[in-house]
C-alpha cells in the first residue's frame, strides 16, 4: 500500500510568488484556478507533501507590510498574517480577550506557533482549529477582499464545511475583527488532545457577561465536534438570563453535548468527545464566571 507522510519531500515543481501589496496578493490570486495562498505554511505544505494539494502557483503572504499588525483601539485588529505566537502573547489579547489568547497558548510547539498565522488556522477551516470557537464566542469578524470588493463576513458564516470556507476564488482574508468588550466579563478556552503537541480532540470556548449572579449574556462554541466549528446556541439559551447555579451549568452542558455531532477517528471515538464536551463546557462556564468576578456558584 502507497503511504503518504509528513516526512515527505516537496516533489511538484511550483512558482513561488512574493507580492507585496494585499492589492497585487489579490489580483494574482484571481488569475490561475491552480493558485495557493501560503501565509505561515504550516498545513499548506503539509498538504503538498502528502500531494493532496498540487498548485502551479504559490502566492506568500508573509511579507505583505502590515498585515501581521496587531492592534487594539476601537476594535481588536488582527492582521491575516500576525502570528499564533504574536496573538497569544500580547498583554492586552491575554486580558480582554482571554478565551483567544488560551487557544493560542493550546497550539502544540513553538515552532508551528511562531510559524503558523490567524488567517491561515481560519482559512485551512479545519473543524479542529483552535483559534475558531475563540473567535466564535468573541462575535469576529473577517474582512475578506478581492480586486473587485470588500466584504466583512461574521466568523459564524466563515466555515461551510471541512477545509471549506465562504473564500470565493480571488478572495483573500485580510484581517480578523474582534469587537471591543466592556463589563464584567469573562471568557474562557479550554481544549482536550492525546498529547500536547496534537491538535483536539474536543475544545470548548465560553464568553459571558454578568449581572450581580445572573448571566446577561453567554456565547458557548466547541471545535472537533461537527464539520465546522460551531455555536451552541440551545445551550447559550439556557443560561442567558439565568441566576447561574451548579443545576443551571449541568443543564447547559447536557444541551450542548445534543448540539454537536462527532465523529470516532484516529484521535477519539463519538462517544467519548461527546461526554467531553459536556464536561469541557460546564468547567468553561465555570471559569468564564470567575473572570467576570462572579462569586461562588451554588
Ligand atoms: C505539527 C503541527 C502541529 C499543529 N498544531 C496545531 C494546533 O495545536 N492547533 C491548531 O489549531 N492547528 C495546529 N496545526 C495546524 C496549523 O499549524 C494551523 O492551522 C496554522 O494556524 C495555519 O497557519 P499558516 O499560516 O501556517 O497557514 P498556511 O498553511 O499558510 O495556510 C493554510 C490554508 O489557509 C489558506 N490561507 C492562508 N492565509 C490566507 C489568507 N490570508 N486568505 C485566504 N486564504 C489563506 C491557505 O491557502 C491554506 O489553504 C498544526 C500543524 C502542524 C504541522
Amino acid at each position: 500500500m502507497l503511504m503518504f507522510s509528513n516526512t515527505h519531500i516537496l516533489v511538484p515543481e511550483f512558482e513561488l510568488i512574493t507580492p507585496h501589496t494585499i492589492e497585487e496578493a489579490a489580483g494574482l490570486a484571481g488569475e490561475l484556478p491552480s493558485t495557493a495562498l501560503m501565509a505561515g505554511g504550516t498545513d499548506l505544505l503539509v498538504q503538498m507533501k502528502m500531494e493532496q494539494r498540487t498548485p502551479s502557483r504559490v502566492i506568500h503572504l508573509g511579507r505583505i507590510p502590515g498585515l501581521d499588525r496587531v492592534t487594539d483601539a476601537a476594535c481588536l485588529d488582527l492582521g491575516a498574517t500576525a502570528s499564533i505566537r504574536t496573538v497569544g502573547s500580547t498583554p492586552g489579547i491575554v486580558a480582554r480577550y482571554t478565551a483567544l489568547a488560551e487557544a493560542c497558548q493550546a497550539f502544540s510547539t513553538v515552532q508551528i506557533t511562531v510559524m503558523g498565522t490567524i488567517g491561515g488556522n481560519v482559512c485551512n477551516a479545519s473543524p479542529a482549529a483552535d483559534t475558531a470557537p475563540a473567535l466564535l464566542v468573541l462575535d469576529a469578524v473577517a474582512r475578506v477582499v478581492s480586486t473587485s470588493r470588500s466584504r466583512d463576513v461574521p466568523i459564524n458564516e466563515f466555515f461551510v464545511a471541512p477545509g471549506r470556507t465562504v473564500l470565493e476564488a480571488g478572495e483573500i482574508l485580510e484581517s480578523i475583527r474582534v469587537p471591543r468588550i466592556t463589563g464584567t466579563y469573562g471568557s474562557t478556552f479550554f481544549k482536550m488532545s492525546r498529547v500536547t503537541a496534537d491538535i483536539s480532540k474536543v475544545s470548548v470556548a465560553v464568553s459571558l457577561v454578568r449581572d450581580g449572579d445572573s448571566v446577561e449574556q453567554c456565547r458557548i462554541a466547541l471545535g472537533a465536534v461537527a464539520a465546522t466549528p460551531l455555536r451552541a446556541t440551545g445551550a447559550e439559551a439556557t443560561l442567558t438570563g439565568a441566576v447561574l447555579t451548579e443545576s443551571v451549568i449541568e443543564e447547559a452542558a447536557g444541551v450542548a453535548r445534543g448540539e454537536i455531532t462527532p465523529i470516532s477517528d484516529v484521535r477519539s471515538t463519538a462517544t467519548y468527545r461527546r461526554q467531553v464536551a459536556g464536561v469541557l463546557v460546564g468547567d468553561a462556564i465555570r471559569s468564564a464566571w470567575a473572570r467576570s468576578g462572579g462569586g461562588v456558584i451554588r
